[in-house]
């Protein structure tokens, strides 16, 4: 296996470039950086899995980030075949790198959400403003059952703007999230996971960690 490999192969953002498989390009880059985990990992969505895709560990690394942001928005330019966004929007923290890559990509602005302390309702703060009529493309590291997505695109579309699609890098879904537009990744997955009550992994006595950005 690749796990060993804690150093990325310094070709890798090259050799990507001509090969338009992303999916097998993007899971490479995933072990090639250690951000392919596996153990038992509880998820935001509250459900087991024995792996984990930690895309901080991609995006540590700028020219990765890059590669990523550039393949999406070739991936969001087919999907939406001319139309151009005025504004990517990601929801933070998950989103915020990839977004800004893909909006560098599109030659638009990006901006990103945060979940408010009190109410939990996604939100734009920082003087981020979007206008009735503008377009948006929401994008985010991985989805998994869209929720995020979901509400970035209620957000703006309760403020007038036209959310023409959205585009991970992952999706855990295996293409099966509905988040209310069309959609990109860069590589699908089904990925393994359980109901903590019924979870192999937690029967057989392993502690269940959480992998991600927030607080368990
Ligand atoms: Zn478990």
């Amino acid at each position: 296996m690749l796990q060993g490999m804690a150093h990325p192969d310094p070709l890798a953002a090259a050799s990507l470039e001509g090969a338009p498989d992303y999916s097998t390009s993007t899971l490479s880059l995933y072990e090639r950086t250690g951000a392919y985990l596996r153990g038992h990992f509880r998820l935001t969505s509250g459900l087991h899995s024995p792996e984990y895709l930690q895309s901080a560990k991609v995006l540590a690394y700028p020219e990765h980030a890059e590669t990523l942001g550039r393949e999406m928005a070739s991936e969001l330019r087919t999907l939406l075949s001319g139309k151009a966004p005025d504004v990517v929007v990601s929801p933070a923290m998950g989103g915020l790198i990839i977004g800004h890559e893909v909006a560098r990509a599109l030659g638009v602005r990006h901006f990103f959400t945060e979940r408010d302390a009190e109410t939990n309702r996604m939100t734009l703060r920082r003087g981020f403003e979007v206008k009735p009529g503008e377009a948006a493309v929401i994008v985010e590291d991985v989805i998994t059952t869209g929720g995020s997505t979901k509400e970035v695109v209620d957000l703006l579309t309760a403020a007038g703007v036209t959310v023409l699609a959205a585009g991970s890098i992952i999706d855990r879904s295996g293409g099966k999230a509905d988040v209310g537009v069309p959609r990109v990744a860069l590589q699908r997955m089904e990925v393994v996971a359980y109901d903590p009550a019924d979870c192999p992994l937690c029967r057989d006595g392993i502690p269940a960690v959480k992998p991600g950005s927030r607080k368990s």
